[in-house]
């Protein structure tokens, strides 16, 4: 979350709009900026960037209270200059929370350049014990495909760390240390390079272990915890391990039945429509689906039909539909009775 951004401009809505309108919003602008519809082009890429971080701030009721407040300079007097927002808190855990998209981008996978960590669904919600080292926790969006291929994502944070100029004492003299303002620690960006299992799902973390709090006299080092949020992406959705994909069809090919070109994770595949099929109705493609963790088999891609109508409907076009009337089911909503 960037104060200084203003994210309602970014998704073209007031600030007085509502969830639904953000969410309508983002589905627009997502779409019109995605990478797949603009190939090559840098501009639309840092749009997309954009349109992303702005969707998961205004999107999500909570962190969108909360950078409302901090744009009416509530929580920090209306200065959003240099280091940190909210104050500096290196205990409480507060500063490192809410929403902090870590920078960086896709990257191939290298194992070599990966460090020891664990792939977990869950937060481990433990707490740090005495003597510990608090575990760091950033968020990081991952792109969409990222979660469901796996890939490598570099994570700049920030890192407690033993204050050079006192060591830690917090003292210089008699006085306090004038870097660390007396509490022995100071912050200092560290780069991370995380590994994304394929099948990562929304909210799971990863945690990397000794880069957390640096150890700083009587604690001990602790871990980051990278919690991964999924861009949403224009058109796939996830369901668990399964993807779905609305697919509009044409009414003709609903009644006839039809080949149809699809796109899945792997890339386009043919799909045959039976003829009579409806809206809604589903058709599954084996193992096109997301990885389940640690596992090699794959979920499903549902493609869910979605006849479109003609958008105007010309007198010629009246005269046509009132003579397939007598082969369409009379009473389609029967079963209510
Ligand atoms: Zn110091």
């Amino acid at each position: 979350m960037d104060p200084r951004k203003n994210y309602y401009e970014v998704l073209g809505v007031s600030e007085s709009a509502t969830q639904d309108e953000i969410r309508k919003a983002f589905r627009r602008m997502a779409k019109k900026h995605h990478p797949d519809v603009n190939p090559g082009d840098k501009n639309a890429e840092a749009r997309f960037k954009d349109v992303n971080e702005a969707n998961e701030v205004l999107g999500d009721r909570k962190k969108r209270e909360e950078y409302d407040a901090i744009r009416k300079g509530a929580f920090t007097g209306g200065q959003f200059g240099g280091g940190g927002f909210g104050g500096w808190d290196p205990f409480g855990g507060g500063s490192f929370r809410g929403g902090r998209s870590a920078g960086g981008g896709r990257g191939s996978l290298n194992l070599d350049d990966i460090l020891g960590q664990i792939f977990r669904q869950e937060d481990s919600g433990e707490a740090a014990s005495p003597g510990r080292g608090e575990d760091i926790r950033v968020e990081v969006l991952v792109d969409f495909m990222d979660m469901i291929h796996g890939g490598v994502r570099e994570v700049r944070y920030r890192r407690p760390k033993t204050c050079r100029e006192c060591g830690g004492s917090g003292k210089s003299g008699r006085q306090g240390c004038p870097v660390c303002f007396g509490h022995g620690i100071t912050e200092e960006e560290e780069l991370v390079k995380v590994k994304i299992p394929a099948g990562a799902k929304d909210g799971a973390t990863i945690r990397v272990s000794s880069k957390g709090e640096d150890p700083a006299a009587r604690r001990k080092a602790s871990g980051l915890i990278v919690q991964l949020r999924m861009q949403p992406h224009p058109y796939f959705r996830r369901d668990g391990n399964d993807i779905l994909l609305d697919v509009p069809i044409r009414f003709s090919e609903a009644v006839k039945g039809a080949k149809i070109r699809v796109p899945t994770v792997d890339g386009p595949v043919m799909v045959t429509v039976p003829p009579g099929s409806s809206s809604g109705r589903k058709l599954r493609l084996k193992g096109k689906g997301a990885s389940a963790a640690g596992k090699t088999e794959r979920g499903d891609q549902f493609v869910i039909l979605n006849i479109v109508a003609p958008k105007s409907a010309s007198e010629e076009l009246v005269k046509l539909v009132d003579k397939l009337e007598r082969y369409e089911d009379p009473d389609p909503r029967g079963h209510w009775n």
